[in-house]
């Protein structure tokens, strides 16, 4: 695996150097509300490599502050997406642990003069915020005393008041020229139940007031977070002082991960799962990690691709297909590689004893010495794909099947066409060819050159199995507002029944393969053995270059 490099690396080194720091702390802080899609695992290996780079470590937090549409079907993925990247937090944390000691630090704010409940509602906050170029206009209630601030924030916490009807704000500068220091939220009511806390609470911290808090009460060194946070540091760095918080941690942000033609918004997923446009959070289509796990990708290919796309202060768009060259790098010289027929042709080899079978030997990686050989099965009748053959020649460029033309079947022997079948309708149903038993395989045969090399599996032993390959979601727009769910694919998923060797009959979910010529694959969640099936990863080679 690739080493992490980066500017946050050089970051943490000098803070070791100059002594702000003792050891390197970080955390993964996901809002429980959605599965986590490939740009969080930006955030997860940044913060995992990083601290890991430094012997420290990093914490899970589940940032489970907004109630509204928390669940722990999402923290339980969550979990099981860190695992399956092979990350192990220190510790697994949940905001709303610290509802109390968070409370604490607003009462000491209040204290300090530093807070205040405001009876203004949202509508009226944001009007009197003022713009970028003028300044925002003070509260009516700004100038509470601190006995009434305290008496009110109490009757917010016991529920006296409906949700919306008091906040409490942070006194800073309502003409600061950064808008999120003009008298920011801290507190808002909310009479809902929370996942974990059930109906203890009503009020509810906001992002700005807990994140910096939670880092300091679990000795975060670092805190790192995507590019959006960037004006929002100086919030984080006054709450941390005004707080008198014991350990201070800092803000570093990174740019975001953003991939063509992919959308990676969790609200954006949840109405592709809630629309049934996909078939779950899981869908191989889908840009969530348990969805591209259950397309094939290997947990290091992701783990490569993203420090091989590198990390900087800027977000940063890439195709898809790099993460196919990854995963072909991980996978070329590891998976199996086994026939498989998608789109099955019927052959008869006419000269072939009918009723007989031999097995002849096949690597199971032609590219790994190590890996052995196991056997095929060759006989009278066979599969080869639909791909393979055409039935006049077009060119010279054509290196595959066709009347009156040979090609080797790899492994066992040279073939001849002689004659096609078709239906009433055209349809080519089974074409007849002839075997040359001299040009075995291993035998050396070079008389002859054959049209191209293809391959096949035996019909009367291969198993059924169905196949599917995939596409983008989206189609490519240049209408940037246009809205996502009219940019759908019609056609990102197709289904093939083919069939696949015995060699791999007791294939099980998560099994990777290169299917020879075909592409890579892996056994779906939903493959028995009664019912095999296969989701195309990437298919072997592209057109595409990455860009490094
Ligand atoms: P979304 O915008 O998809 O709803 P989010 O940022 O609200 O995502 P969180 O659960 O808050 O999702 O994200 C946890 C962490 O992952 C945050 O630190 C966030 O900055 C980071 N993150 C999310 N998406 C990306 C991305 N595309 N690239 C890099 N980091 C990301
Ligand atoms: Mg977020």
């Amino acid at each position: 695996m690739a080493e992490i490099n980066n500017f946050i690396k050089t970051i943490m080194e000098d803070d070791l150097k100059s002594g702000r720091v003792k050891e390197i702390i970080t955390r993964f802080p996901p809002e429980p509300n959605a599965y986590l899609h490939i740009g969080h695992a930006r955030a997860i290996i940044t913060n995992f490599e990083l601290a890991k780079a430094f012997n420290g470590y990093t914490n899970l937090r589940f940032d489970d502050t907004n109630p509204a549409k928390e669940d722990q079907e999402f923290v339980d993925g969550i979990i099981e997406d860190l695992k399956w990247l092979g990350y192990t937090p220190k510790n697994i944390y949940f905001g709303s642990d610290y509802f109390e000691a968070t409370y604490e630090k607003a009462i000491l704010l209040i204290k300090k003069g530093l807070a205040y409940v405001d009876d203004l509602s949202q509508e009226e906050m944001s009007k009197m915020r003022g713009t970028l170029t003028t300044p925002g206009v003070n509260s009516p209630c700004r100038d509470r005393s601190v006995e009434e601030n305290l008496r009110l924030f109490e009757e917010m916490r016991a529920g006296k008041y409906k949700d919306g009807e008091k906040t409490l704000r942070a006194k800073i500068d309502m003409a600061h020229p950064n808008m999120n220091m003009r008298d920011p939220a801290m507190y808002r009511i909310m009479h809902i139940n929370h996942h974990r806390q059930g109906n203890k609470w009503c009020i509810y911290p906001m992002y700005d007031f807990a994140h910096p808090l939670q880092d300091s009460f679990e000795g975060i060194t670092h805190s790192l977070c995507s590019l959006e946070y960037d004006n929002h540091r100086i919030l984080y760095d006054w709450f941390i002082e005004k707080c008198e918080m014991k350990n201070v941690p800092h803000q570093y942000e990174f740019g975001r991960l953003n991939i063509n033609n992919t959308v990676m918004s969790k609200r954006y997923l949840k109405q592709l799962v809630d629309s049934k446009k996909v078939s779950g959070y899981d869908d191989p289509r889908m840009p969530t990690l348990c969805g591209l796990r259950r397309r094939g990708f290997t947990k290091d290919s992701i783990i490569n691709f993203i420090l091989g796309t590198g990390l900087s202060r800027v977000n940063s768009t890439v195709e898809f297909e790099e993460l196919y060259d990854y995963l072909r790098d991980d996978l070329k010289l590891k998976a199996l590689r086994p026939n498989a027929i998608l789109n099955p042709l019927k052959v008869v080899i006419t000269n072939y004893e009918d009723g007989k079978i031999e097995y002849l030997d096949c690597p199971n990686n032609q590219e790994v010495e190590d890996a052995g050989t196991h056997k095929i099965a060759f006989g009278r009748y066979l599969y080869i794909d639909r791909d393979d053959f055409i039935e006049v020649k077009p060119n010279k460029h054509w290196k595959r099947l066709a009347k009156d033309v040979e090609v080797r079947l790899m492994h066992a022997y040279f073939i001849k066409c002689n004659e096609v079948i078709k239906d009433e309708n055209g349809e080519i149903v089974e074409i007849h060819c002839t075997y040359d038993k001299a040009t075995k395989s291993g035998t050396g045969f070079n008389e002859r050159k054959p049209n191209g090399n293809i391959n096949f599996v035996e019909q009367t032993t291969a198993i059924k199995a169905t196949f599917y390959k995939y596409s983008s979601l989206l189609l490519p727009s240049d209408d940037e507002n246009k809205d996502f769910m009219e940019r759908l694919n019609p056609n990102s998923i197709t289904e093939y029944k083919g069939f696949v060797e015995p060699f791999i009959k007791d294939t099980k979910p998560g099994d990777h393969y290169q299917f020879v010529r075909m592409g890579y694959y892996v056994t779906d969640k939903d493959s028995t053995s009664d019912n095999l099936i296969f989701n195309e990863t990437c298919p072997l080679k592209s057109s595409f270059k990455v860009s490094k």
